[in-house]
């Protein structure tokens, strides 16, 4: 989504498609899952379940990767219009789902935590003892 930034002249600002807010920190779910693949050869069962349904978001993200879109900082293509924030909960989730044990999951808020106001699902880590 694309909307006009009336503060700062006729610069634009790129919004996550999932959570609507202004993408500030624009590394892309590419990028991030590359990064997760990297952390998850420690734990191969869990590589091997998770990463298809990784793969499933991207390619239904990818489908709607237009020619608008945050550049991300790491691969400089313009995929960042989904929030590192959105992208890691759903990752968060899906670990959970796949009940990854207790100290999984802690490393990857060790590593992937980007609710950065402890609005979201850091809350829920916490509840959890993760972090
Ligand atoms: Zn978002
Ligand atoms: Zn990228």
């Amino acid at each position: 989504m694309i909307i006009p930034n009336n503060n700062q002249g006729d610069e634009t600002q790129f919004l996550c498609d999932v959570c609507s807010e202004p993408v500030t920190n624009p590394i892309c779910p590419f990028c991030l899952t590359e990064e997760i693949e990297a952390w998850l050869t420690f734990y191969p069962g869990l590589r091997k379940a998770l990463l298809p349904k990784i793969h499933k978001y991207l390619d239904k993200i990818s489908n709607k990767i237009t020619a608008y879109g945050t550049i991300c900082i790491k691969c400089k293509d313009n995929s960042a219009h989904v929030c590192p924030y959105c992208f890691t909960a759903f990752v968060f989730y899906e670990l959970k789902k796949l009940h990854a044990e207790k100290f999984i999951l802690k490393e990857y808020f060790e590593f992937f935590n980007f609710d950065l106001h402890h609005t979201g699902y850091t809350k829920e880590a916490e509840e959890l003892g993760v972090i």
